[in-house]
This record gives C-alpha cells, structure tokens and sequence, in this order.
C-alpha cells in the first residue's frame, strides 16, 4: 500500500544544493537533489543569480516530486485513503469520500466509481499535526 506523504515531508526530502563547474572551456552551474538523482539543465555560471535559480529548481522539482507522491494508482491505495479525501480521476472528474469507502461527485450525492490513475488533492491526514 503507498503512503501519501506531507507536502511538508516532500519539500524536505528534494532539496537542491548548487553543483558548478569553471575552466577555461565551460563555466556552468546547475542544481542537485540530495534526496534522489534529480539534476537540473546546467545554465552559466555569469550573469545567474544563484538564490534565484535555486528556488526556481526547487519549485520545478518539488512540483513534479509532490504530483507523484499524491498519484493514486492501484484500488488498494484508493481504498486506504481516509474519508473527506478529494481526488480528480484519470478522466479529471472530482471526487470526495464519504462513508462506506464510496466516492461521490463533487457537488452531487451521485455515487462514482473512480477510473485511476487519480491524483490526490487534499488528505484529512495532512492537517493532523
Ligand atoms: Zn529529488
């Protein structure tokens, strides 16, 4: 079963620290995960501000880390999530868990069977300290 994590425990884990070469050939920098083997697209080493970059390569790749973290992929992990969670299914179309493991549209008391792959958009579990 996957574990959804925190947004909290993402941004944690995927931190960029700044990776640089200079010689009379090249002069680049570029940004490294140290929670995983992400590198960003070296760009110069003049001219960039370095704070500014790395936020930048930081949010790309949080972004891209925390969507996958909240992907829904198997019956069993939509099963484990808790009531009051929202997903859009693969088709985009939103739901909310209610009682008995059941999925309604947003908006609808219409039951619903969601199509996965689904991304998880809120968790209750994410708001308990
Ligand atoms: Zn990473």
């Amino acid at each position: 079963m996957t574990e959804f994590p925190t947004l909290e425990e993402v941004v944690r884990k995927h931190r960029i620290e700044r990776c640089s070469v200079s010689s009379v050939n090249e002069a680049q920098q570029w940004g490294r995960c140290l929670g995983c083997d992400f590198e960003s697209q070296p760009v110069p080493l003049r001219g960039i501000n370095w704070d500014q970059l790395q936020f930048e390569i930081a949010a790309f790749h949080v972004s891209e880390e925390w969507e996958e973290a909240c992907m829904v992929r198997t019956p069993e992990d939509l099963d484990s999530l808790p009531e009051e969670s929202v997903i859009n299914d693969a088709h985009g179309c939103t739901a909310k868990k209610y009682k008995r493991n059941t999925w309604f549209w947003i908006g609808t008391e219409d039951a619903w069977e969601p199509d996965l792959p689904a991304l998880l958009l809120t968790n209750p579990d994410w708001s308990k300290p």
